[in-house]
């Protein structure tokens, strides 16, 4: 039985999906104490619980000690059934995360899937929806299997009440990803999005992403949204390069200028820009998965997070697998999967 402690190095939430998406794809039970232990909060929320009763559906588990707030939980998994689903988390927690934690099981699955996903689908500390859809399966699809989604409902923090909908053809064979360099700059897109609040907010965000980041007009889109349930607003960056695409989304906060939200991610933007690498901080911990579960492959990227290094050890404990980070210099560095 494999034994997760739950405070490891970053201990939060990634260290409980990470365990559940790897024990499905293995087969190996494991036991995790501590979940969560790192967080002011600790033990299952609203978005770990759906996460984890949505891989007990899937991979038909025997899951004790589950509760909200649990702090333990013990996760034995049986077949893996790939088919129709929906998952609500039932609140604003992230649905983006739920799917994050079930898709490496239905991407390698004997047969396709269709999901339905509810909660936050744009939230802060997760991984956006357009992020996903457009700089994480861009890599997965490259991969082997065609997951592609649509969104139907902006879910925002605190209302929630997002959905979106995936469809997933899964591949046995599971190529590599190798993506040392992104090629030249194909084109920079800002994109700025307002639901049920002034849509001035939106614009003055995309006046000064433009302008920092000298996108011309006809990439900049300033949206007024009217399929969200609650009130929020998203800035989005998307760079296209010849041989990558990344994604950084900035989220407006109350007593918190537009102008601030969008010079922070502006910053962001060039950080990755000047670190001339091909994948960015949040990429570079969510392809370790598929990585060690194909053919491995090695990415440049920034600074390596604690996300990154406690993933990584966290994979190590299911998979026989050897990821090593390099520092290439000051700004770059390379994260290397190999198999064993
Ligand atoms: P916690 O236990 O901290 O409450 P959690 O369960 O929500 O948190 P974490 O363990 O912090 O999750 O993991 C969050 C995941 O979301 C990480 O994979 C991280 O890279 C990703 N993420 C956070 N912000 C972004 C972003 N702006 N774009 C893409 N991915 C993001």
């Amino acid at each position: 039985m494999i034994e997760i402690d739950g405070t490891y190095g970053e201990g939060g939430g990634q260290i409980l999906r990470t365990s559940l998406a790897l024990s499905l794809v293995t087969g190996k039970p494991f036991t995790i104490k501590n979940i969560r232990g790192n967080r002011k909060r600790t033990g299952l929320l609203r978005q770990h619980f759906t996460a984890v009763n949505a891989a007990k559906e899937i991979g038909q588990a025997n899951v004790e000690e589950f509760f909200m707030g649990s702090e333990t939980l013990c996760f034995a998994p049986s077949t893996i059934q790939p088919g129709d689903y929906r998952f609500s988390v039932g609140s604003a927690g992230s649905a983006m995360l739920v799917f994050q934690t079930i898709l490496p099981a239905l991407m390698l699955a004997d047969g396709p899937s269709q999901l339905t996903l509810e909660g936050g689908t744009h939230n802060p500390w997760a991984p956006p929806f357009n992020f996903v859809e457009s700089a994480f399966l861009l890599c997965l699809n490259s991969m082997g299997p065609k997951v592609a989604m649509k969104l139907e409902r902006y879910g925002f923090y605190p209302a929630g009440g997002g959905s979106f909908d995936v469809s997933i053809t899964p591949s046995t064979k599971m190529g590599k990803l190798n993506l040392m360099n992104r090629g030249s700059l194909v084109c920079t897109k800002v994109l700025a999005q307002v639901a049920n609040i002034p849509q001035s907010i939106a614009e003055r965000e995309a006046l000064i992403l433009a302008r920092k980041l000298n996108v011309s007009t006809e990439n900049v889109v300033v949206e007024n949204l009217t399929n969200s349930v609650g009130p929020g607003n998203i800035a989005s960056v998307m760079v296209e390069s010849e041989f990558s695409t990344e994604v950084f989304v900035g989220f407006g906060e109350h007593g918190v200028s537009a102008e601030r939200v969008a010079k922070r991610l502006a910053s962001e933007v060039n950080s990755y820009l000047i670190a001339d690498v091909a994948v960015g901080q949040h990429l570079a911990d969510q392809l370790l998965i598929p990585m060690a579960l194909g053919k491995g492959g090695e990415f440049t990227s920034v600074k390596p997070t604690l996300h990154t290094e406690t993933n990584i050890e966290v994979i190590k404990e299911f998979l026989d697998v050897d990821i090593r980070i390099k520092q290439l210099n000051e700004k770059a560095w390379s994260i290397k999967v190999a198999l064993a």
